[in-house]
């Protein structure tokens, strides 16, 4: 059963890679606060040192969550960015490099974590704007409202 024996270590090497990835990222951004995705997923909340997120209040790197001290409480921000963790896992981080590829993909999952903040349709043009000047200048403002209604209309 030597065969078998090499096919689980095979298995148990990606979730211990995982995991000890996990325990890392903790140790190394300590203080973090841990929340979940998809109920078993961690999410390393931490607080930013400096200004690494290119000048943005929070970034989303994989499953950590780097956000400005200032705003660590600041739940709106969190759960925009959580989508982003939870675009991660789903992907398994194929989503995050699509978007450098991609402007239309990169809009796609920024309207996709947008669309938790917005009330009503009737923002949808300032949200659009914000889009469009922040993350994919060369995207008409026309396509991210369709990608807004198509996010607003699945989400109930
Ligand atoms: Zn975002």
């Amino acid at each position: 059963m030597k065969v078998f024996g090499v096919r689980k270590r095979f298995i148990l090497f990606p979730p211990i890679v995982f995991i000890l990835g996990i325990l890392i990222t903790i140790a190394i951004y300590s203080p973090v606060r841990i929340h979940y995705v998809y109920g078993i997923l961690p999410v390393i909340i931490a607080q930013n040192p400096k200004s690494s997120t290119d000048g943005r209040i929070a970034t989303s790197r994989g499953p950590l969550i780097l956000i400005d001290s200032r705003f660590i409480n600041n739940e709106k921000i969190i759960k925009h960015e959580m989508v982003h963790v939870r675009q991660y896992y789903r992907t398994l981080s194929m989503s995050s490099w699509l978007s450098f590829l991609s402007k239309e993909h990169l809009v796609d999952i920024e309207v996709e974590a947008y669309i938790t903040e917005i009330k009503s349709p009737e923002d949808f043009v300032e949200i659009a704007e914000h889009i469009r000047t922040e993350y994919a200048p060369e995207v008409s403002e026309e396509y991210i409202i369709n990608r807004l209604w198509k996010y607003w209309r699945s989400k109930r």
